[in-house]
C-alpha cells in the first residue's frame, strides 16, 4: 500500500495498493489480447471510440480538476487547464486513424506501399508533476495508431490516471486496451521495461532514471520516447519590452511550484539593463500570490512534497537572494518565490534542475555571448527569447540548443505542436502532427504486376 498525500494540507488522502510483478504481467497479457482486436477495429470506429473517450473526460473536467489539486497541490485554474488539455489530445488524436496514411512510391515492375503499423503493447510511464497531460500525450496517440496501453503513474499522484482508466471504461474502450497499474518505478516500471512484450516506452520523469530506461530498452530493441530534464535559459536582450519580459518572467518559472521541465529557470539579461530588469522583476515576484490551490486567485500551491522542499531549500542555502516572494505558514509543502544571483556558471544552482520556485539571474555581454551562456548546459528542453530585433530573434532561436523555443512569449506547449528535448533532455518527439509515428512502425509492401 502506497499513501498518497494532499501536498497542501500535509495529510494522507488515501492508500493505493501498488501493482505486484503478477500483476503486471497479468495486465500485459491482457493488453497483448486486447491488442489483436484493437488494431483491426476500422479507423472510423477507432475514431469514435476515442472522441467518445474525450466527451466523457469533458463531462467530467472539474472532477479531475479538483482531484489534482488535493493531490498534486496544482492550482484550481492550472488543474482545469490540465484535464481539458486531456480532452483536447483525445480530441486531435481522435482524429489521426483516418489520416494514418502510408505512402505509394514509384518502382519498376509493380506497386509499392507503405503502413504505418502498431507497435503492439506501450508502456507509458508518468511523472508526479503534470501527471494528467503527460499520461495523454502517450496514451492518446499510442491508442489512435493502434497500440493497447499500459500506464504507470508516479507512486505520488495516481488519482487522475486512475479515474481517466474508469472514464475510458465508461466511453466504451473495449477491456485491456488502456490500462492503468499504481506502484512503484522500480517494479511496475522496470517490468514494462523488461517484458518482452511491451514494444514501446515512453517515458517522461528524470535524466537518471531516463537513462536507466534507455539501457534497459536496449537489451529488446525496444522503441522509446524520454522527455527528461531540463534548464531552460530565458534572454532578455537590451532592445526588448522590458516591463512585459520582466513582468512575465515569474510566470515562466514558478508556474506549478516550478515542478516544470520547461520552467525558465535561467534568465539571462544583457549587462546594460541587468539592474533595471531586476528593479521591473521584484514587485513582479513579491505580488505572485502562492496560497491554497483551491483558491481561484491563487498562482502557486505548495511543493509535492516535504523531501522535495528540503531538497529545493539545499540550492538556496548556499547561494547569494536577490529577493524572495511570499508563502504560507502553516501545515503543506511551501516554498517562497526565489531571485537567486549567480556568480558564474559552475554554481550548481545554475547548472543543475531544482525543480523548485528558485530562478538564477546572470549579465551577459553581447549576442555571442548570451548563446555560449545559454548552452553551456547539459539540457535543452525549451527556452524564451526577447527581443524586438526580428533577425536577432531567428538567429538566437535558431542557434540555442532546445526543442521548443518563444519569442517574446514564454509558451511551450500546445497539442498540435511538436514538444521534446534535445541533448540530455530527451529523445524523440511527443504531440504534433507526427507523434504517431513515433507509436508505429513503417512496412513497406511491393507488389509484383509482372505477368
Ligand atoms: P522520476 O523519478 O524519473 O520518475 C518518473 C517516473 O518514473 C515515475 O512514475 C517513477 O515511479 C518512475 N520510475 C522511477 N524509477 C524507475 C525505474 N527504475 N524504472 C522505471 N520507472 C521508474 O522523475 P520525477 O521526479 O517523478 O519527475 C521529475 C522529472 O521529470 C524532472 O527531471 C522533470 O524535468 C522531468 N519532466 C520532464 C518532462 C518533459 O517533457 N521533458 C515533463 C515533466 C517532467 P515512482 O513514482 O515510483 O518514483
Amino acid at each position: 500500500m502506497g499513501e498518497v498525500w494532499d501536498p497542501a494540507r500535509g495529510v494522507v488522502l488515501r492508500e493505493v495498493a501498488g501493482s505486484s510483478v503478477a500483476e503486471v504481467d497479468a495486465a500485459i497479457s491482457r493488453a497483448v489480447t486486447a491488442y489483436e482486436k484493437w488494431r483491426n477495429v476500422s479507423a472510423g470506429d477507432r475514431a469514435r471510440v476515442l472522441r467518445r473517450f474525450a466527451a466523457v473526460v469533458d463531462e467530467h473536467l472539474e472532477e479531475l480538476a479538483r482531484l489534482e489539486v488535493s493531490n498534486a497541490g496544482h492550482t484550481i485554474g492550472n488543474a482545469r487547464w490540465e484535464a481539458g488539455n486531456v480532452r483536447d489530445v483525445l480530441d486531435y488524436y481522435a482524429g489521426a486513424p483516418e489520416r494514418l496514411t502510408g505512402r505509394q512510391i514509384p518502382v519498376p515492375g509493380g506497386l509499392d506501399v507503405t503502413f504505418h503499423e502498431p507497435l503492439g503493447v506501450v508502456g507509458v510511464i508518468v511523472p508526479w508533476n503534470f501527471p494528467m497531460p503527460i499520461a495523454a500525450w502517450g496514451f492518446a496517440p499510442a491508442l489512435a495508431a493502434g497500440n493497447t496501453v499500459v500506464l504507470k503513474p508516479a507512486e505520488s499522484t495516481p488519482l487522475t490516471a486512475l479515474r481517466l482508466a474508469e472514464l475510458a471504461d465508461q466511453a466504451g474502450l473495449p477491456e485491456g486496451v488502456f490500462t492503468v497499474l499504481p506502484g512503484r518505478g522500480d517494479v511496475v516500471g522496470e517490468r514494462f521495461v523488461s517484458h518482452p512484450a511491451v514494444r514501446k516506452i515512453c517515458f517522461t520523469g528524470s535524466t537518471e532514471v531516463g537513462i536507466r530506461i534507455m539501457a534497459g530498452c536496449a537489451a529488446g530493441v525496444k522503441r522509446l520516447t524520454l522527455e527528461l530534464g531540463g534548464k531552460s535559459a530565458n534572454l532578455v536582450f537590451a532592445d526588448a519590452d522590458l516591463e512585459r519580459a520582466a513582468a512575465t518572467a515569474p510566470y515562466a518559472v514558478f508556474d506549478n511550484a516550478g515542478q516544470d521541465c520547461c520552467a525558465r529557470s535561467r534568465i539571462l539579461v544583457q549587462r546594460v539593463v541587468y539592474d533595471r530588469f531586476l528593479e521591473l522583476l521584484e514587485p513582479a515576484v513579491r505580488a505572485f500570490r502562492v496560497g491554497d490551490p483551491a483558491d481561484e486567485t491563487v498562482e502557486m500551491g505548495p511543493l509535492i512534497s516535504a523531501a522535495h522542499r528540503d531538497r529545493v531549500a539545499g540550492y538556496v542555502d548556499e547561494a547569494r537572494v536577490a529577493f524572495t516572494g511570499s508563502r504560507p505558514d502553516g501545515p503543506g509543502y511551501w516554498y517562497a518565490p526565489t531571485v537567486l544571483l549567480a556568480d558564474s556558471t559552475a554554481d550548481r544552482h545554475w547548472r543543475e534542475e531544482i525543480f523548485g520556485p528558485v530562478v538564477s539571474v546572470l549579465p551577459f555581454d553581447d549576442e555571442a555571448d548570451a548563446l555560449r551562456l545559454a548552452n553551456d548546459t547539459e539540457y535543452g528542453l525549451s527556452g524564451s527569447i526577447w527581443t524586438r530585433d526580428v533577425g536577432r530573434a531567428l538567429r538566437v532561436a535558431r542557434a540555442v540548443e532546445a526543442g521548443n523555443l518563444s519569442v517574446n512569449s514564454h509558451s511551450s506547449v500546445r497539442y498540435w505542436t511538436p514538444f521534446g528535448g534535445m541533448k540530455r533532455s530527451g529523445l524523440g518527439r511527443e504531440l504534433g502532427p507526427d507523434a504517431l509515428h513515433a507509436f508505429t512502425d513503417v512496412k513497406n509492401v511491393f507488389i509484383s504486376t509482372e505477368e
